[in-house]
């Protein structure tokens, strides 16, 4: 073999054997959780994620006084970037279609309780009263490319922001990374997964136990997917001995109290898999399976204040349960 035939040979193997199998990791803060981003095949790439994803937060964040979104909350009329008012678009139709179980202008209820600031209290009637008076997805208004809200009417994307962010970076990998094979992205509770490891391992994702330490299951999943769970244990104050948790019945102003858990949602949508997990744990385990009855355009794990762990059929496989029985919903 002439020597520069051989070189490139070897520069071929090296290359392969050298970047294309072992993950490159990268943790950061954004969004007001530690992310840890793992790609397989392009190492660059992660400086593109980190920075897409510290955009999403300074665009998104209701606390950060220079944001899209605390400009809507001032009164201001904005006209976002398209793929920003596509978010809003698609985030109102779920809003929607939960009848308002997602709301993304419930922020004048959330700030009450503090959840935002991390100065927690249980707010009076009368305050919850009024701010409830400014609530309700209607109040946000898009039109033909401009976003406003209704006077009196603040904007929160808490619910959706970090599962819109998560499919922003697969499209990204898919536009301009095909030498990226395959990437995890752990971003707070929301997981999404990209492609194939190499050897083909599927993906193990676990479902934290809500109850303590440790992990209530296993998720084996393989392919591209948004991971999403929401539960009252992931943020919450106690007062007198009783628990208040970070997710708010729209329709009360007070932190959730049903049988739920924790809602994992398992979609190829990473939006609508965290719209979905905290609205669904707003219904409630009954109506939230009535509501996978009539959609049926995502998967999920239900878990119960009583233990058990409630699967729509499509994971039945995928899920291995540490703790508690399975049941697996009716078709
Ligand atoms: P997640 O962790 O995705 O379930 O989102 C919870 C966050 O969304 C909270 O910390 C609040 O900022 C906000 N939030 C709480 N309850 C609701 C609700 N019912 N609809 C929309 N946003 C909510
Ligand atoms: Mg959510």
């Amino acid at each position: 073999m002439r020597p520069m035939k051989l070189l490139c040979l070897l520069l071929v193997v090296l290359l392969l054997g050298g970047c294309g199998q072992q993950p490159q990791e990268k943790q950061l803060f954004a969004m007001d959780t530690v992310m840890t981003l793992t790609v397989w095949g392009e190492a660059s790439a992660l400086t593109d994620l980190q920075q897409l994803l510290q955009e999403a937060d300074s665009r998104l964040s209701v606390t950060n006084p220079n944001s899209l979104v605390s400009r809507l909350n001032r009164g201001e009329t904005v006209t976002p970037e398209e793929h920003i008012y596509a978010l809003l678009e698609n985030a109102a139709q779920l809003g929607e279609e939960t009848e308002g179980r997602l709301d993304l202008c419930l922020y004048p209820v959330t700030r009450l309780w503090g959840f935002t600031t991390g100065t927690y209290r249980i707010p009076t009637q009368e305050e919850l009263h009024k701010a409830l008076s400014c609530t309700g997805n209607h109040r946000l208004i898009l039109e033909n490319g401009t976003v406003r809200l209704e006077a009196g009417a603040q904007l929160d994307l808490g619910a959706v922001a970090k599962g819109w962010a998560g499919a922003q970076c697969i499209k990204l990998l898919e536009e301009e990374y095909q030498e990226v094979t395959a990437a995890i992205l752990h971003l707070g509770g929301n997981i999404q997964t990209y492609g194939t490891k190499p050897g083909k391992d599927p993906w193990r994702i676990g479902i934290q136990s809500p109850t303590g330490d440790g992990l209530a299951g296993v998720l084996e999943l393989s392919g591209t997917w948004a991971v999403v769970t929401s539960g009252g244990y992931e943020r919450y104050f106690e007062e007198n001995g009783k628990r208040y948790c970070h997710i708010i019945d729209p329709a009360t102003g007070f932190p959730v109290e049903n049988d739920l858990l924790s809602v994992t949602i398992v979609s190829k949508e990473g939006l609508q898999a965290d719209g979905l997990s905290t609205a669904l744990y707003v219904m409630g385990l009954e109506e939230a399976a009535e509501f996978w009855k009539q959609h049926r355009d995502f998967e999920a794990v239900f878990l119960t204040a009583e233990g058990a762990a409630y699967v729509t059929p499509g994971l039945r496989s995928a899920l291995t349960l540490i703790q508690g029985e399975t049941v697996v919903l009716e078709g």
